[in-house]
């Protein structure tokens, strides 16, 4: 992916399992990366824009940000997301509110104030999950939001490929990071036992990690997926969710 050398990208969830892995990656292949999260003061990048992207300020000017911090703007990862857990009887105002803003809002207006700034050839990469496309039990604002956020990748990787920028998403399954451990915790398991005996249900035999959802993102962000418009690519290790 040596396309990637010198590329200048824009990181959201920066600090998060997945979105340091895509930081890491990024650097790695020589692009300049500005991350964002509500706290980035332990991400090594060329450009830190802490903030909440719930507040729609903030989300609006990331992507102008990042430019005017790098000196450009190629590459825009839409990866923050929160999960909320429940049925729609157990669903708080609160759990609606925090989940439509940081996983379906949040990647809207940023989506929205970066294709202006986007020069041909660029590309957004956005986070959805394998559980947007055939949802789980019991995490059904999650579930939604998820195959809210794959819609709109396939509606704006059509309605903007002839501007030369494509919008792809990755589906990943279960992955290794503080949201699902964070999850296994608070039902009273330990993680790592968690995280084995889970990936015992999986085809290649354990969950994925950080890194693996990464580089498929690397991929989509990269010209080796120059023909790619609107896919939400799964990446489950053999076990999509029935
Ligand atoms: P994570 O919790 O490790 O990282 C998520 C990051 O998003 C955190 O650093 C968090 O601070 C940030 N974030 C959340 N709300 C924010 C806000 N209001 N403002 C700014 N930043 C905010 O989780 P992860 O597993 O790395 O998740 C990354 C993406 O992958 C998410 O979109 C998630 O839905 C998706 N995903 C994860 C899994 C999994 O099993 N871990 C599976 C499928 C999809």
């Amino acid at each position: 992916m040596s396309d990637l050398k010198g590329k200048k990208a824009l990181v959201t969830g920066a600090a998060g399992g997945i979105g340091a892995a895509v930081v890491r990656a990024l650097r790695a292949q020589g692009a300049l990366v500005a991350v964002a999260d509500r706290d980035v003061s332990g991400v090594e990048a060329e450009a830190h824009l802490p903030g909440n992207l719930l507040e729609p300020a903030y989300a609006d000017g990331l992507p102008a940000a990042a430019k005017a911090a790098l000196g450009g703007l190629d590459i825009v990862v839409n990866n923050a997301g929160v999960i909320t857990r429940g049925k729609v009887d157990e669903t708080t105002d609160a759990d609606w509110d925090l989940s439509l803003g940081v996983n379906v809002e949040a990647p809207f207006r940023i989506c929205r104030a970066a294709i202006p700034l986007l020069p041909p050839g660029s590309a957004i990469v956005n986070v959805a999950s394998c559980w947007g496309l055939r949802p789980g039990p019991g995490h059904a604002v999650y579930c939604m939001t998820k195959a809210a956020i794959a819609s709109l990748t396939q509606c704006m990787g059509m309605d903007h490929a002839e501007k030369g920028i494509r919008i792809n998403a990755v589906a990943p399954n279960e992955v290794n990071t503080p949201m699902l451990r964070t999850g296994f915790a608070k039902r009273g398991f330990d993680p790592d036992t968690a995280v084995a005996e889970l990936g015992k249900t999986v085809p290649l035999g354990r969950i994925a990690e950080p890194e693996d959802i990464a580089d498929v993102i690397l991929f989509l962000a990269s010209d080796a997926s120059r023909y790619m418009v609107g896919a939400v690519v799964e990446v489950n290790g053999g076990k999509p969710v029935k």
